[in-house]
Formats: C-alpha cells, sequence, structure tokens
C-alpha cells in the first residue's frame, strides 16, 4: 500500500512523516531535480509506504514543486493520500486540499497543530467538516505524536465521491469536458486542468485537440460571462466554497487578540506604509554595512592591516631573500596591492551579509516579497520575479538559478534578463569605493544604487512586458507569510558563512588570477619598439593603456572616457570586485584606500562626482560578470537569448549612465551642449517606451493560454 503525504508548506508534513516511519526512511531526490524526495515505511506496517511530497499550496503548474507533486500522484496513483492541513491555518489550507479532492483518491484530512487549537480554545466540528468536504478527517498533533485513528480511518478508507462544488455553470463546464475523457483516470481533476487550459497537464495526458477546443469554448463562454479568465474564476469559485465551508464547522473559534505577527504585518504590509517601510530597511541595511561599521572596520584592514603591516612585511621579507625585481612588483604591486582592494572591503560585505540573513531569517523578506507583488502586478509583472532579485542581493548567479520557480517562460526571461541589475555583494566594493572617495562617504550614495536596480528593473520590466516576446497574462502568485520570528544565531551564522565563504574561495581564485593579469597588461609594454616591463612613470605605453585607449572613446558620453576606466570596466566582467582591484593597482594600493584624498587627487583630472557616479550606474547595471553571464546562458538555455539579455543589459546601462552624466553635468555645472539633447532624446524615447500601450488584442489571452 502507497500513501502519499500532501500539504502546504509548514504544515507539519515532515513532522508527521517522521512520526510515522521513525528511522525507516529513504531519501532521495526527485529525478533530474534537486527537489528532495522523502519515502519511508509506517513503523506499525512495514507494508505500508509512505512519502513526503514537496510542501505546495496547490496543484497547478507554476512551480517545480507543484509538478512533482501531481506528476508523483497522477503517475504513481498512491492508494491514499493523507492530507495534513495547519488547522489554525484551516481556510488558506483548504484550497489545496479542494484539488486534492478532486483527484478523486481515497483520503483522509489530518488537521494538525491540535495542540496549538486547544491552547487557542479553538474547536472544529470534524464531522461537519467531513459531510461538507466528503472525506474522512481527524485531529492529530504531530510533534506530540497524538496520531489517534489516523491510520485506522486510514486502513477502512473508501474511494472518496466525486463532489460538485463549484457554482453550477464551472460544473457543467467540467461535466461536459470529463464526459469526454472516457476511461481516464482523474476526471475530474484533468477536466478542470484542460479547462484551465494547463499546458502540461494536456501534453501528460495527450488531450485530444477536439476536446482542447471544446474547452477554449466552454472557457471563453465562462470568461465571458464573469469578465475574468478561466483560471481566476475557478480559483475564486473554489474560495466560495472554501469561506462557506468555514463558515459552518467552527463551534469556538479563535478570537484572541490578533497575534503580535499580525500586528506588525498590519503596519509592515499597509497599503501606503510598506514601501516607505521597505526603503527605510534596505537604506539602513546599507547605511550600516557600508556607511558606519563596515566602514570603521575596512578602514582598519585598508589602512592599518593592508596600510601598514602586511606590505613592509612582504616588502622586506622579498628584500630579505634578494627576490628578483619583476617578482617582487609582481607579489607586491599586483598580488597585495589587488587582493589588499579587494580584502579591505570584506568586512562592510560581511555585515552586509549578516543584515540580509537577519532579514530572511526573522521573515521579513517573504514580506517585501509580498509587498513588491502588489505593485509588479500593477504593471503586469510577476511578483514571483522579485524572488530572485531578493537572492541576487547576495550573488547574482544563484538569483538568475532561482528564476527557476517561475513556470511562466516568459516571466521567467524577463526575470533572469533583469535580476542582475540588483546590486550583488560584489558590486558593494564599487559602491563603497565611489562612495569613499567622491561623496566623502555620503551615507546615501549606497542606498541609492540599490534603488537604481529595483527601479531599472522595474522600469524594464515595464518596457518588456510590452513587446511581443513578453506580452501576456501573468501567473498567480501564492504565497505564505511566515509569523516572524526572532532569528537563531546559527542560521545567521550558517548563512553568513555560506555567502561569505564562497566570497573568500571567489577571492582566492578568480580574483587572484585576475590582479596578476591586470598586474601584467600595466607594467609591461612596447616602448621603443620593443616589449619590456615598464617603470611606473610609463604606464601609459602599457598594454592596458593601449588597448583602453583604443575602445575608452564609447564611454565619452558618460564622462568617463580615459583609459584606467575603460580597462577596470572591461575587468569587472571578469568579476566586478575587479573594478576596485583594476584601480587599486593602477594606483597603487596605498592611494586607492585611503578615504579618498589622495585618489581624489589622481583621478581629479578624470572625474567630477557626477562622472563618478556615472561610471558606478553602467558598472551596476551593464552585462554582469563571466559566471553571472553563464548562468544565464544555462536558464535561457539559447544563445540568441543570451545575447539578447546581455545586449539589453549594456544598451540600458549606457542608456542610464549617459543620462546621469549629461543631466548631471547640465543640473551641477550648468553645461548644455550635443549630448544634452542626446539624453533629453533617450529620455523621450524611455517615457515612451513605458507609457505606449500595448496591442490590446494579444493582451488578453483567454485561459492564460501560452505560446
Ligand atoms: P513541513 O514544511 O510541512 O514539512 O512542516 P514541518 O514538519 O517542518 O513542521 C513545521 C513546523 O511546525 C515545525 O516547527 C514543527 O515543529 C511544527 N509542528 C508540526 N506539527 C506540529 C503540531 O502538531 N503542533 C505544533 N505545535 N507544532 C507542530
Ligand atoms: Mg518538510
Amino acid at each position: 500500500m502507497k500513501i502519499a503525504l500532501v500539504g502546504n508548506p509548514n504544515s507539519g508534513k515532515t513532522t508527521l512523516f517522521n512520526a510515522l516511519t521513525g528511522s525507516n526512511q529513504y531519501v532521495g531526490n526527485w529525478p533530474g531535480v534537486t527537489v528532495e524526495k522523502k519515502s519511508g515505511k509506517y513503523k506499525g506496517d512495514k507494508s505500508i509506504e509512505i512519502i513526503d511530497l514537496p510542501g505546495i499550496y496547490s496543484l497547478s503548474p507554476y512551480s517545480l514543486e507543484e509538478v512533482i507533486a501531481r506528476n508523483y500522484i497522477l503517475d504513481e496513483k498512491p492508494d491514499a493520500i493523507i492530507n495534513i492541513v495547519d488547522g489554525t491555518n484551516l481556510e488558506r489550507n483548504l484550497y489545496l486540499s479542494t484539488q486534492v479532492i478532486d483527484l478523486g483518491i481515497p483520503m483522509v484530512m489530518a488537521i494538525n497543530m491540535a495542540d496549538v487549537m486547544e491552547k487557542r480554545d479553538e474547536k472544529i466540528d470534524t464531522k461537519k467538516l467531513e459531510k461538507e468536504l466528503g472525506v474522512k478527517c481527524v485531529l492529530i498533533s504531530a510533534v506530540k505524536n497524538e496520531l489517534n485513528n489516523l491510520m485506522e480511518t486510514l486502513r477502512s478508507l473508501k474511494p472518496s465521491e466525486e463532489r460538485a462544488y463549484l457554482s453550477d455553470d464551472v460544473e457543467e463546464a467540467i461535466q461536459d469536458i470529463s464526459s469526454l475523457l472516457k476511461d481516464k483516470d482523474f476526471k475530474r481533476f484533468i477536466a478542470i486542468k484542460v479547462l484551465e487550459n494547463d499546458p502540461k497537464i494536456i501534453e501528460k495526458e495527450k488531450i485530444e485537440p477536439g476536446i482542447i477546443s471544446r474547452a477554449k469554448e466552454l472557457a471563453l463562454g465562462l470568461g465571458q460571462k464573469y469578465d475574468d479568465d478561466i483560471e481566476s474564476i475557478i480559483t475564486s469559485k473554489r474560495y466560495d466554497f472554501i469561506s462557506k465551508v468555514t463558515g459552518n464547522i467552527y463551534i469556538k473559534k479563535h478570537s484572541a487578540s490578533e497575534s503580535i505577527s499580525d500586528k506588525i504585518d498590519k503596519i509592515v504590509t499597509n497599503r501606503i506604509l510598506a514601501l516607505p517601510i521597505f526603503v527605510l530597511v534596505m537604506t539602513l541595511v546599507y547605511y550600516i554595512s557600508v556607511t558606519t561599521v563596515g566602514t570603521m572596520a575596512t578602514d582598519w584592514v585598508n589602512d592599518v592591516l593592508f596600510g601598514e603591516i602586511i606590505p613592509p612585511a612582504v616588502e622586506s621579507f622579498l628584500t630579505s631573500v634578494n627576490c628578483v625585481p619583476w617578482l617582487s612588483s609582481l607579489i607586491l604591486d599586483g598580488i597585495v596591492a589587488g587582493l589588499g582592494a579587494i580584502l579591505g572591503f570584506v568586512p562592510q560585505i560581511l555585515i552586509l551579509f549578516v543584515l540580509l540573513a537577519l532579514l530572511e531569517e526573522c521573515g521579513y523578506m517573504a514580506r517585501i516579497a509580498f509587498i513588491m507583488d502588489r505593485i509588479f502586478r500593477k504593471f503586469g509583472l510577476s511578483g514571483k520575479s522579485f524572488i530572485p532579485m531578493l537572492i541576487g542581493t547576495g550573488c547574482g548567479v544563484p538569483g538568475i538559478m532561482a528564476s527557476r520557480t517561475i513556470e511562466n517562460e516568459r516571466d521567467r526571461r524577463m526575470t533572469i534578463m533583469t535580476t542582475t541589475f540588483i546590486p550583488c555583494s560584489a558590486k558593494l566594493p564599487i559602491i563603497a569605493m565611489i562612495a569613499g572617495a567622491f561623496f566623502n562617504g555620503a551615507w546615501w550614495v549606497a542606498p541609492s544604487a540599490y534603488f537604481l536596480g529595483v527601479a531599472a528593473i522595474i522600469v524594464s520590466g515595464i518596457i518588456l512586458k510590452k513587446t511581443k516576446p513578453f506580452l501576456g497574462e501573468v501567473a498567480p502568485f501564492v504565497m505564505e507569510l511566515p509569523a516572524y520570528h526572532i532569528p537563531t544565531l546559527g542560521a545567521v551564522l550558517r548563512s553568513t558563512w555560506e555567502r561569505g565563504f564562497s566570497f573568500i574561495k571567489k577571492a582566492g581564485t578568480i580574483i587572484f588570477l585576475s590582479t596578476i593579469l591586470i598586474w601584467f597588461v600595466t607594467n609591461f609594454g612596447f616602448i621603443g619598439g620593443q616589449f619590456r616591463m615598464l617603470d611606473t612613470l610609463e604606464i601609459e605605453y602599457s598594454i592596458a593603456a593601449t588597448i583602453g585607449r583604443a575602445i575608452s572613446f564609447i564611454f565619452i558620453p558618460l564622462g568617463f572616457g580615459d583609459w584606467q576606466a575603460t580597462v577596470a570596466t572591461l575587468m569587472g566582467l571578469v568579476a566586478k570586485e575587479n573594478l576596485v582591484v583594476t584601480y587599486g593597482i593602477i594606483y597603487g594600493f596605498a592611494e586607492a584606500s585611503e578615504e579618498g584624498a589622495e585618489f581624489w587627487g589622481t583621478l581629479a583630472s578624470s572625474f567630477t562626482p557626477v562622472s563618478a557616479y556615472a561610471l558606478l550606474a553602467f558598472n551596476l547595471l551593464c552585462a554582469p560578470c563571466f559566471a553571472a553571464i553563464g548562468a544565464i546562458k544555462r536558464e535561457m538555455n539559447n544563445a540568441k537569448w543570451t545575447l539578447a539579455a546581455v545586449g539589453y543589459q549594456c544598451l540600458f546601462a549606457y542608456a542610464v549612465a549617459l543620462m546621469i552624466n549629461q543631466f548631471g553635468n547640465f543640473l551641477v555645472y550648468g553645461i548644455f551642449d550635443v549630448l544634452t539633447m542626446v539624453a533629453v532624446v533617450i529620455l523621450l524615447a524611455m517615457v515612451y517606451l513605458l507609457l505606449r500601450k500595448p496591442k490590446a488584442h494579444s493582451l488578453k489571452t483567454i485561459g492564460g493560454a501560452q505560446d
């Protein structure tokens, strides 16, 4: 006998699974994906196999977990299902339950958290609930091992009767399709999915074209009647049913004052306050990590550790062993200077990681996604896109990979294209360097870079959504807001360590190799027809300067058309930290590190605060590092789309940096010339792209038809 556990995340599935199976467990992966698969034998009867399916909110095709869970059920046809629901949150959990009921597999609903309900003095009439739903219901407490007669009930299960609980017109349509499915299993469930035009089910069940077109016809009829798409209609009918059920079954409803979590959410996710609070929180995060605490530590690492301690020690060691000049230059002016420049920013990066981990652990990040969903939705964008961006604040590569949870291909591509606009931790040193060197460490520089990234994502989203490849309905996004809780030290440390360690690994490999390359190209060159190592004063003849000068004209409109900035930007493609590393090597590390004064002096001729900010903006928004481009290529799985993504990013970055430089020059220095006019034209073009109306007929595709 095979029994599947189905339930929302956090409903207690794993706890129940462990209680039922004890140590008889097998953990593996679902074929082809990295979602964990757990199965085991029931302690009391080894002939019963239990599968812990991934936690899900529905059986729609929008996330990997959902697809895995429903494919398992459709393919393996378990003999019974335990649908575990969180009794303290019945209404939300029943959405999935109705869909499981549609399957018609013998099912028992295990209403978990009975202990909490008892404590809250909350009582449910399970007999009534059984009648309403047509399935057996038992109260359990998985943590207390109070599994009462769950297994007894299971043994005596009969197939659940087919229930028609949606509105009559919808039920008629379901009946219509269901009668065409002849001898298929799970008729009701499949009929609903075919009506919803679920491409995965249609393909999997090999639904005939005749049935599909009949379903489209029915969906169109309902769609016109309700002026909505069929999926939303069915969803809202489900909720109608659920609220009728939950209105009937409580003997005593939990009425105690709302929890602290609810109270916090009232403010934090409030329609008006949510956004200002989000801005405030992220400003604080950057203020603390870049401007205050982080800077103190960074100054010490830069000035003392990599200023007074390490370089002199290395230098005297090299002298004492009579190191050849080129090697000691490579070590001192290349590796130590380059790595030193970047390692100085480690404290700031670590503090950013700690703060991000705190926000994740306490539950605020989930709220940000919720808030952003509300905003994104207004523009026809999927709120799901924001999850990869939150992850991208640490590193763009996992951020891009997180786009996998977006099932709709258009939304997924768009998310992949825009995720790296969010400043990742590798861009933090660039931000901190520019803030320190050109803005006297002003507090607003770092948060402004973050919000520039957010704005770039929203603006790109709106612009792209109106172009042909991205037109279409947005997939619904159901998300649970977990209760706030105090983060545990262990979890914060683990998350910080994981991110921090991957940074250290990067510094030890790719950045280390970059320092050697940068040192080589800045210290060697042709001079007087001869290729040789150069003196400090001959840097203008270096390979870097030669290559940089050849292409630097591109950046003149952006305000940083010198070879140094060009080389730094190019090296930034290898790893964004290289921007700082390059300046560290070119200007000699000691100068790059010191709070601006000398650095400023060296750069004064080629930068103004305006053009420095344009340099920052360009490097934040343009093509990400090679690792992230690789991730884009893997996820897009298509060379053309990869090129389109990187091309779009560079173009967008160029346009934004040009506007910043030109408008900045006009506002600050009153300069108005041809390039200012170009900036005006770009601005107008952007406004047009933002405001234009997409072709209306293709936007509304009934039943969420996929192309
Ligand atoms: P899953 O995501 O569905 O696998 O849920 P878990 O089994 O990981 O449980 C989520 C949380 O709920 C854990 O902290 C459990 O300890 C807790 N939990 C599970 N069952 C019960 C229960 O019956 N009563 C109480 N009070 N907590 C429970
Ligand atoms: Mg679990």
